[in-house]
């Protein structure tokens, strides 16, 4: 097989014969002539069947999406039909040879139409190749690398949390289970929650990305049977101001990383790099009410949510803002309140253009608090002596948060849909196909 050329470096070939390898965007028949736009991992180029060239019988059936091999000589366009700003917009691939190598079958739909959701998701090896797709999951990619980096430079170190659990980390929450040995009952995790507390000890700082798993039967363009979560976990703070400000940093980092990064991205999703001004405002959620109008309930109604981020863009500058003091009985059993404070927490959320993307605190780092507090909300100690080691061993005062990816990824871009912020969503209807209906076979 001759040499590979990369698409991206076909500028520096002009005059010379290169072999590329890519699939078929688009074809286009122009009288004995056949035009194809080629991408690969690197970018596309367009080019052209001439009725003279020994590819012209192979090219009549070369389908759209067919994985192929190309040899060519490449040329400089004419003039007239350069097109400016577009990469290899000034060259032109003079096809001689084109090799199918993965045949595509014809398409059930153009690719890049505006699909259903549903039939997008029932059709994923395919649709995952649009534009689109991929634009999506290489920003979340993106997030992960500069979540990750901005945590380690910050020095916390990651750890792999397990996806199998002997109990629910959050205490009551929809959970999934499995069958285990010895006839034990096992559950997908809702949360790294205690892990992270656990690696506190040997790590003062440590972070996991790690799957969760939530049962709940929620329809809704925010959740998914099965997220992905990036969370920390910190010692020796004072209060929750000081995983806030990890956090709020953490995003920052990203957000430069992502716009530097993907400039072309957000301008083809007609969205503008997200405002993160120095300091992330701040609201108690009383505070927030207050500035809404609205009673002071236990907690925020996703209607609510999206206004108080309206106000803080209009005011503040900032597509992100913190809530905080939420009640303690709102949120989980290991949030920690301060006597004095008393009955709010030292829990925040982060909201991102509309949407919740974080849930953080500063936890309970006192033993029999702890206990005290489980047995308050009807949990049985006993089933948690695993995690309360941690608390009998020298538990520092810490804190820390959990960012849904998906989230993240879907309000960075401004996506409706969470589910079209993850390449392969799990919901209520759904693992990969439909659960009501048998896929079909087709041979
Ligand atoms: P919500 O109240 O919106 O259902 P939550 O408060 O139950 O979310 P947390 O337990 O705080 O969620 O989880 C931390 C983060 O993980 C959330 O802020 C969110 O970004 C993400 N997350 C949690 N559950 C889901 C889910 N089912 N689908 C997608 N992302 C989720
Ligand atoms: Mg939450």
């Amino acid at each position: 097989m001759e040499k590979r050329t990369y698409i991206g470096d076909l500028s520096q070939h002009v005059g010379e014969s290169v072999t590329i390898m890519g699939w078929v965007s688009v074809r286009r028949d122009q009288g004995k002539m056949v035009f194809f736009d080629f991408r690969d991992m690197t970018g596309s180029v367009q080019g052209v069947v001439l009725p003279k060239s020994a590819a012209i019988e192979t090219a009549k059936d070369v389908r759209v999406e067919s994985a192929v091999a190309v040899t060519g000589l490449v040329n400089k366009r004419p003039e007239k039909n350069v097109q400016e700003g577009k990469q290899n917009g000034d060259i032109e691939l003079q096809i001689e040879r084109v090799e199918v190598l993965g045949a595509a079958a014809t398409l059930p739909f153009e690719l890049g139409a505006d699909l259903h959701l549903e039939t997008h998701l029932d059709n994923l090896p395919l649709t995952l190749k649009t534009q689109r797709s991929r634009d999506i999951f290489h920003m979340q990619s993106s997030i992960l690398d500069a979540y990750r980096t901005s945590l380690k430079l910050q020095g916390f170190t990651e750890f792999v949390a397990p996806a199998l659990v002997g109990g629910d980390a959050e205490g009551g929450s929809a959970v999934f289970k499995v069958d285990y040995f010895n006839d034990k009952t096992a559950y997908l995790a809702t949360s790294p929650q205690f892990y992270k507390q656990i690696m506190v000890g040997p790590f003062e700082r440590a972070f996991t990305v790690a799957k969760i798993f939530r049962a709940e039967r929620s329809a809704t363009t925010r959740h998914l049977s099965e997220a992905t979560c990036m969370d920390f976990e910190m010692g020796f703070i004072e209060n929750e101001k000081e995983p806030m400000r990890v956090l709020e940093k953490t995003i920052k980092d990203t957000v430069k990383f992502v716009a530097e990064k993907h400039a072309d991205i957000f301008e083809r999703f007609h969205t503008s790099v997200p405002l993160v001004p120095d300091e992330i405002p701040i609201l108690t959620l009383r505070e927030a009410q207050d500035i809404l109008g609205v009673p002071h309930e236990p907690d925020m109604e996703p209607e609510n949510e999206r206004q108080i981020c309206e106000w803080s863009k209009k005011e503040k500058g900032s597509d992100f803002i913190f809530i905080t003091r939420y009640p303690t009985k709102k949120r989980a059993f290991y949030t920690y309140e301060d006597p004095s404070e008393s009955p709010y927490s030292r829990g925040f959320d982060l909201l991102f253009r509309g949407l919740e993307i974080n849930s953080g605190a500063q936890r309970i780092h006192d033993h029999d608090t702890l206990v005290a507090r489980m047995k308050e909300r009807g949990f049985d100690p006993a089933k948690f002596v695993f995690y309360l080691q941690a608390f009998r061993y020298g538990m520092p005062p810490h804190g820390g948060s959990s960012t849904g990816l998906e989230r993240f990824t879907a309000r960075m871009l401004e996506i409706p849909n969470v589910k079209e912020a993850t390449a392969f969503p799990r919901d209520m209807t759904r693992i990969d196909s439909r659960l009501s209906e048998a896929p079909e076979f087709e041979s």
